[in-house]
């Protein structure tokens, strides 16, 4: 029997991309997805990742598993992208790394391990990406929030005050670049702050780094990570490939630890291993394998970089567009943070009930929170969107 079990609510956002299908309306306006999209609304196999997944078919002799690290050649390109490839920690044995499913994967090994460390609460910045509460909470673990936002840029002053109620042992989820549903980042004395205040309270930190590339750079966007590792002294990092090298439904992810000596992240290792048998019990190939191969041969690698800075472009062009155009429209410079934020997403300061009426007049689709995804844009569709959201706004 199943009896025990009532029904969850429905996902709302897959519940949106359903709608946005059905509606039979010509001039109709995808703000909800969660993936990249081009300019013709699409999410193509970047060209590198389809070259060196050819090379990797044709080399490979055997399925046999890779081991509970995976593919240990991705976790080494995976440490140095994170820490930078001179940091000391390398040499000195004070960092591990897993191939993941997915950077939900490793997240899900990051709350783990805290869990296994005696955390028993976990901040979450408000607002963020659903998942991160789910996935504490799927843990058995309570979640916290801390203020983020106000006036489209990082709230310092209000994230470090709710900070500073966090008792030693609680964990804390700081996204990398790209906040999700955001998009503001905390600049790097920010960051420093919030690593000295980790290593004060004695509090765990897990950096979640979805969007590499998607801000500034491959090198800019690792910045404020490592200055706050400087300052914390140790985080757990998980690490998605799913944006930045397409690989979505690879499920391809890393997760990394980097600790102040060997002895603690020996300890560590053979736990993350432990969950990792508990429950894929070997992690997947495919995708990290791609990966390797585009990082290990320079025409891929300079190749993938250059796809990767088209994507940023197109959106700081789109970003750009829209936030003239939403000031324009509203005369009010609250918009013009859109130009300050980074990635995919943008929270607009919208009603719930106006995002409703929003889809219903006008066939704009975005979920209750606001929250937009930049790439979902047409160039061509901006003026008019612009005009549109404008009567909502502010
Ligand atoms: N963290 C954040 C903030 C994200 O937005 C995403 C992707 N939506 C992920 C992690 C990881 O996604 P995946 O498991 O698909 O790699």
């Amino acid at each position: 029997h199943f009896s025990p079990l009532s029904t969850l609510p429905p996902d709302a956002l897959l519940g949106l991309m359903t709608a946005y299908r059905a509606d039979e309306r010509s001039e109709k306006f995808d703000l909800g997805v969660g993936v990249y999209k081009d300019e013709h609304g699409e999410t193509p196999i970047l060209s590198a990742v389809r070259k060196a997944e050819a090379k990797l078919l044709a080399a490979q002799t055997t399925k046999v598993y890779e081991g509970p690290r995976g593919n240990t050649d991705f976790c080494a390109h995976i440490e140095k992208f994170v820490f930078g490839a001179d940091h000391p920690a390398l040499k000195e044995n004070r960092v591990l790394s897993f191939t993941a499913p997915g950077g939900c994967g490793a997240l899900f090994l990051g709350v783990g391990l805290m869990r296994r460390m005696g955390t028993r609460r976990v901040w979450v910045s408000k607002p963020t990406w659903p998942n991160h509460p789910n996935v504490v909470k799927s843990l058995g673990l309570e979640v916290k929030d801390y203020a983020y936002a106000r006036d489209g840029a990082f709230y310092k002053l209000g994230a470090l005050a709710d900070l500073s109620t966090a008792e030693p042992g609680d964990g804390i989820i700081l996204q990398g670049p790209c906040h999700n549903p955001t998009g503001i980042d905390p600049s790097t004395d920010d960051w420093r702050a919030l690593g000295r205040l980790c290593r004060e309270k004695r509090v765990i930190a897990l950096l979640d780094v979805a969007y590499h590339g998607f801000a500034s750079g491959l090198d800019k966007d690792m910045d404020g990570v490592r200055a706050f590792i400087e300052e914390a002294g140790e985080a757990l990092v998980s690490y998605s490939c799913s944006k930045n090298f397409g690989l979505y439904r690879e499920r391809t992810g890393c997760f990394l630890a980097i600790g102040k000596d060997a002895e603690g992240i020996a300890a560590a290792t053979t736990h993350v291993a432990d969950m990792g048998r508990a429950t894929w019990s070997m992690p997947p190939a495919h995708g990290a394998g791609i990966v390797a191969a585009v990082l290990d041969d320079p025409d891929l690698r300079a190749e993938w970089e250059a796809e990767l800075a088209a994507m940023r472009t197109r959106m700081i062009s789109l970003r750009t567009a829209l936030s003239d155009a939403l000031v324009s429209h509203t005369g009010s410079n609250l918009l013009a943070a859109l130009k300050t934020q980074n990635g995919m997403f943008s929270q607009l300061p919208i009603s719930a009930e106006d995002t409703a009426k929003a889809r219903e007049a006008d066939g704009i689709y975005m979920p209750s929170s606001g929250r937009i995804n930049i790439a979902g844009l047409h160039a061509s569709d901006i003026p008019r969107l612009a005009e549109t959201l404008a009567r909502y706004l502010v």
